[in-house]
């Protein structure tokens, strides 16, 4: 076996614990899948409201450890769980900061402190490693929150003996959180102003977390090829295209892998009956079930469209809503569980209410109810801007629940085209970011559905595909060597 690396996987959201998206379920599966293959990995997370009332029996593994903030030291104390009873899994404890409602976001917006609140977290992992004694091969970070813990390492730790072998990765999920405030915030990062520039964590004025990650780790990577390419164009790098293309040579993609523990209809314990791909009875089930959920009545030729999504700009709403009027005459129904923007929170109650019987809405963050929507849905939608790597449409390829989706990042690579002529793919998709392209698409969905030998077809093809970590945390283990080898040779 190669080396057994000693791995930190950093991040402000990890599923089970804690989870606004497809972030958490990386954080926690990737280290379960590493842990598989042999390697001590770790996780860190801070300890927020949902994670302390639902794990009561955590442990204390350091009762006092001070961190450095501005031009004082704040107390936390680090307590432990062991994720899937195999990742030991860190969580800094610090009330003011993390024992709170939301993660870093309300439906009215961002906590004002958010800066604060993830310096804190970011300084706390570093000299929590030091009290623990455990020294990683590799940091591997994730998105803004965690985007000073490179920076640090590089300039405040540099000549720190106990990191002299430590490397950094650090993972983008989503460029579209680029983590900024103004740079009156500097102080209290306790980095030199030095820092404060073009080649370090200054973005046009401000201070951002994201850029800091970018600039400071060794290597770079993101959750799908597609989208490691279209990060360093104007049009996806939302302001950043400049500083990938500078770190070009150190950006990788690797596509997220699925627990399929969790997400399978073979293992699904919050499903009314589980069914696999020979034997689809179950299905029919999870459909009645699901239906029942939200008080519709469907007749059986018309298919339940599902979607499952963070309320944001991104997810592609602004066609979806133009398409309704259209949609809604058509012989299908929807359900659709979202939370997110206050805009989107009013935009689904109203369209509700517009559509009542063909259209279900759930405003709430619900993980049992996802999952009946996965089992119990025929087709999944998820029209995107911009999609980093999507796990949605990858759960729904294996419960034979087939997506249509925009052809955009992990999207575009994980969803091929269903081709009339031969019968192969595994979904639908659009390029073009239209409402018409949307309808169009999903007419060509609701027509094959009346197939049913055809339809039954495309969804097996979907099923017998194989999306677990197994190839994808061995990407991640080359990537760790390769981050392991550039820290050496600096
Ligand atoms: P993103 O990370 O951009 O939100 P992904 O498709 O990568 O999108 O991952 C979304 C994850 O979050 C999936 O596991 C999905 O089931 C889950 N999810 C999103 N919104 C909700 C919700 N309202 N209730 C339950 N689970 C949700």
């Amino acid at each position: 076996m190669p080396k057994k690396l000693k791995v930190l996987v950093a991040s402000p959201e990890v599923a089970p614990l804690a989870k606004t998206g497809g972030l958490a379920d990386v954080a926690g599966s990737l280290p379960k899948a590493l842990k598989a293959l042999g390697h001590d990995v770790r996780v860190v997370l801070p300890l927020y409201a949902m994670v302390k009332q639902q794990n009561p029996k955590l442990k204390e593994e350091i009762s006092d450890l001070q961190v450095p903030i501005a031009d004082r030291k704040e107390q936390a104390v680090v307590l432990s769980t062991m994720l899937y009873d195999t990742v030991p899994t860190y969580l800094i404890k610090h009330d003011r900061y993390y024992d709170r409602e939301y993660l870093y976001t309300t439906p009215q917006g961002d906590y004002p402190d958010n800066a604060e609140r993830f310096i804190f977290f970011s300084r706390a992992i570093l000299e929590m490693l030091k009290k623990l004694d455990f020294a990683p091969d590799v940091i591997h970070c994730n998105d803004w929150q965690t985007g000073l813990v490179p920076t640090y390492l590089k300039v405040l730790y540099a000549q720190d003996e106990f990191f002299k072998h430590t490397a950094t990765v650090f993972t983008i999920h989503n460029l579209g959180y680029q983590g900024k405030f103004w740079a009156l915030d500097m102080p209290m990062t306790t980095l030199p102003w030095d820092v404060f520039s073009i080649n370090g964590i200054e973005y046009y004025g401000d201070i951002s977390f994201l850029k800091a990650g970018l600039m400071y780790s060794d290597v770079i990577s993101t959750v799908s090829r597609g989208y490691s390419r279209e990060i360093q164009t104007t049009e996806y790098g939302l302001g950043m295209e400049g500083v990938l293309q500078y770190r070009s040579k150190d950006i990788y993609g690797i596509v997220n892998g699925v627990d399929y523990d969790e997400w399978s209809p073979e293992k699904d314990k919050f499903i009314k009956s589980t069914y696999d791909i020979n034997n689809l009875e179950g299905k029919k089930i999870c459909r009645e079930d699901l239906l029942g959920e939200f008080q519709l009545k469907v007749p059986e030729d018309a298919p339940v469209i599902g979607m499952i999504s963070r309320l944001a700009d991104q997810k592609g709403f602004d066609i979806l809503s133009e398409a309704m009027p259209e949609l809604m005459k058509m012989n299908l129904a929807m359900v659709v569980l979202g939370t997110g923007e206050q805009k989107y929170h009013d935009l689904f109650t109203n369209l509700k209410k517009e559509y009542s019987q063909k259209l279900g809405v759930v405003i709430a963050f619900n993980n049992k109810l996802a999952h009946k929507i996965e089992a119990g849905s025929d087709m999944f939608l998820m029209p995107s801007r911009y999609e980093p790597c999507g796990l949605n449409q990858i759960y729904s390829l294996k419960y034979g629940t087939v997506p249509i989706v925009r052809a955009t990042g992990g999207l575009d690579d994980t969803i091929q085209d269903y081709d009339p002529k031969t019968g192969k793919g595994n979904g639908f998709k659009f390029s073009e970011y239209s409402s018409q392209a949307l309808l169009e698409t999903v007419k060509r969905a609701v027509s094959l559905f009346e197939d049913k030998p055809k339809w039954i077809k495309l969804m097996k093809n979907g099923m017998s595909e194989d999306h677990s970590w197994k190839a994808s945390a061995k990407e991640y283990v080359s990537l760790y060597e390769t981050a392991i080898k550039k820290r050496t040779a600096a």
